[in-house]
């Protein structure tokens, strides 16, 4: 059971996957990573994924991903931005305004052409403001996978023209027994089992930061259901919890629970009674779906 929930790695290679598909990927992307190696690997794997002409992207057998895997495809363009015999780390602005001109000749191969910025963290703020410009308005077939040490490095301008992929450790990991709880609420709320649900809100009476860590999470669950009920597709964490979410309740009552789970969040922030706590969440969960 606790085998369905996919690492976080694994949730963004689907999530790029899905998103390439759908022909949804966007065109500036930010990879923020402690090693560098880990997150240039992944902007790889996006870009093959970009550029392969197969149905199953990335296929791994078409000329574009045999090209792509040898490092060797004329539509990807890998660069940190140092000049060279220079001593200065520094991603040039001189390499972004040559990137700027070539990315305006199509693409030679593919259907799209890729761009890694690695050493991203190394971009002043003029060499930001010059890819800023090409993120504003890119031509259609191109991308920008900028690689990062932090997010932090970057311009608040840049950060709203691209999707951040954050593979700092811990940051959205769930433990096995987050996840665990999560389907055992989720299950209680559906089929209105009194008994089940105080069983498990009996779990938080003794550890408030666990009852925190796991309300956070069904925030998360709630606000996906509502997001698949309006029959937006992506990819869900609890993708189970999700789908029997969005067909057992209605979008009022997940608004409902949303708010509620909010509130209780913001009890324990306060420090509350943790059985006043435990009692008021059995309380207001049905309430909020109408029992
Ligand atoms: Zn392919």
């Amino acid at each position: 059971m606790i085998n369905e929930i996919q690492t976080k790695m694994d949730i963004m290679y689907n999530q790029v996957v899905s998103s390439v598909q759908q022909k949804t990927f966007p065109h500036g992307v930010l990879i923020e990573c402690q090693n560098s190696n880990e997150g240039e690997e992944f902007a790889r794997f996006i870009a093959n994924t970009l550029v392969c002409s197969g149905d199953n992207k990335p296929c791994g057998v078409c000329p574009d991903c045999v090209k792509a895997q040898g490092k060797g495809h004329p539509d990807i363009f890998e660069t940190d931005g140092i000049k060279e015999h220079s001593k200065s780390k520094n991603f040039t602005v001189d390499a972004i305004r040559a990137i700027r001109e070539d990315a305006f000749i199509a693409p030679n191969e593919s259907n799209k052409k890729v761009y890694i910025l690695k050493n991203g963290g190394n971009m002043n703020e003029q060499a930001q403001n010059a890819i800023l410009k090409i993120l504003e308005e890119p031509p259609a077939y191109v991308h920008f996978i900028i690689v990062a040490e932090s997010k932090s490095t970057m311009l608040e301008t840049v950060l709203s023209r691209v999707q951040v992929y954050s593979l700092l450790s811990d940051e959205g990991v769930v433990t096995e027994k987050e996840a665990t709880a999560v389907k055992n609420m989720v299950g209680a709320i559906l089929n209105v089992n009194e008994l089940a649900l105080m069983e498990q809100t009996a779990v938080f009476q003794k550890n408030n930061q666990f009852a925190k860590s796991v309300l956070v999470l069904l925030t998360e669950v709630f606000r996906d259901a509502l997001v698949k009920k309006s029959g937006y597709i992506r990819e869900f964490r609890f993708s189970d919890e999700t789908d029997s979410l969005c067909k057992g309740l209605t979008a009022k009552s997940l608004l409902q629970l949303i708010s509620v789970c909010d509130e209780l969040i913001g009890s324990i922030d306060r420090n509350c009674n943790n059985n006043l706590l435990v009692v008021r969440m059995c309380y207001e969960f049905k309430r909020a779906i109408g029992r």
